[in-house]
């Protein structure tokens, strides 16, 4: 399955607005006022039916889950890439998944004023992910030492079926089950879902001034103020958002989240302790050796393998010394991964650099990590030919895949 479109309308003016699944921010065509979308958790969206009138339809509740899962193994980092939904409640003669459905068909967002019954969920999203996990992991080498998931897009989507002789699909208006009375009894519990996507003006919270973003952006800026702006829940909060200096003055900027934790099971609060941890080949003073520890994560989508050695890479150099409180240049990378993913990768991040080896299977398992504080860091990177070079540092990042990655 590839990313969802979805039909909405502007909130402003209700003109049709066609979106991607990954696009946070409307900009309206007809009243140009734009929008940025929010929700208390994870999104909702419902499937148009065909047919028939829309108070005989059922809606039948989908996980659904595309993103990266991560997986420490004793022998290093490996990962797998999923795009899957699953039925999250049982009723004999209903597909398990949503089949094409899904890619055929423009999805809406779930509304109170939707008439139907809604099957209310029987499985919890996180129950679901469990069982995605356990036939990812069936082909790896064991011991997993430990998985996370990274840059996920995780919703519930609701599929109509009506019933008439038999049970029908509403959305290709074609028969799926014979027997009648599959959705009364049966254990089938239903609820009025309690959701409705927000839609909030893109204008600063403080000063009212435009927020400046791409469609797919998690962070907006006020230049007025100056701010950043990251959601929360169902509104839009302050982040600290800080630039590594840029010395040519036409860098391409790209978002990091840098991540202050308290960890237990290992020592890591000071670059002394980090230097101990990687076992790098360094001497350190004890001013060297004092400064507080930050993970270094990106906070745009890219693909596992890349995103892991730029977070390694960025967190062994600890460069947030030299970070100033200012805005990017306009010339930057949106926020596409939120911060809830870039902490759950952490410790694959650690286990990433641990040395040695054996330490890591011996140790793994017993650290955790809590995350206390995070902002955002802006780095300049110089345009080579097919790579954006980082200025102070060097790390390199192909362009390409950068491109491709922003619809993971
Ligand atoms: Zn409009
Ligand atoms: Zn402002």
């Amino acid at each position: 399955m590839t990313a969802f479109h979805i039909d909405c309308q502007c909130p402003q003016c209700g003109a049709p607005a066609n979106l991607q699944e990954t696009d946070r921010l409307v900009s309206c065509p007809f009243c140009r006022v734009r929008s940025f979308l929010l929700t208390r958790d994870y999104f909702r969206y419902v499937l148009p039916a065909k047919k028939p009138a829309a108070e005989d339809l059922f809606y039948f509740p989908y996980w659904r889950f595309r993103g990266t899962l991560l997986f420490s193994l004793a022998s290093g980092i490996d990962h797998k890439f999923l795009d899957v939904d699953q039925s999250a409640a049982e009723a004999p003669g209903l597909p398990m998944t949503l089949g094409l459905r899904a890619q055929a068909m423009k999805l809406r967002f779930l509304s109170p004023d939707l008439a139907g019954r809604f099957v209310a969920p029987q499985r919890s999203f996180s129950e679901t992910f469990t069982v995605f996990q356990k036939r990812a992991v069936r082909t790896l080498p064991k011991p997993i030492l430990h998985s996370a998931h990274l840059g996920e897009s995780m919703g519930l989507v609701y599929a109509p079926v009506y019933v008439r002789d038999r049970l029908y699909d509403a959305v290709l208006d074609q028969p799926i089950a014979d027997r009648v009375n599959l959705l009364d009894g049966h254990g089938v519990a239903y609820e009025k879902p309690d959701w409705q996507v927000r839609f909030v003006p893109a204008l600063c919270p403080d000063c009212g001034w435009d927020l400046e973003g791409e469609r797919s952006a998690l962070a907006l800026h006020c230049r007025n103020c100056p701010a950043s702006w990251y959601p929360s829940g169902e509104t839009l909060t302050r982040v600290e958002s800080h630039c590594l200096p840029d010395p040519q003055a036409n860098a391409y900027f790209l978002p990091f989240w840098l991540i202050t934790c308290d960890t237990s099971g290992i020592e890591l609060s000071t670059y002394g302790d980090l230097v101990k941890a990687a076992n790098l080949p360094k001497v350190v003073d004890a001013a060297q050796g004092s400064r507080k520890f930050r993970f270094w994560a990106p906070a745009f989508k890219l693909r596992a393998q890349a995103f892991l050695r730029m977070a390694e890479s960025l967190t062994l150099t600890q460069v947030q010394e030299m970070l100033t409180p200012v805005l990017p240049s306009e010339r930057h990378h949106p926020v596409t991964l939120p911060v809830e993913d870039a902490c759950e990768s952490l410790k694959v991040v650690l286990a990433g650099f641990m040395k040695p080896r054996r330490r890591v299977v011996e140790m793994l398992t017993r650290i955790s990590i809590h995350p206390t504080h995070f902002r955002l860091a802006y780095l300049p990177f110089r345009d080579d030919r097919h790579d954006f070079i980082q200025v102070q540092t060097q790390l390199a990042v192909n362009k390409n895949l950068l491109r491709l990655s922003r619809h993971l």
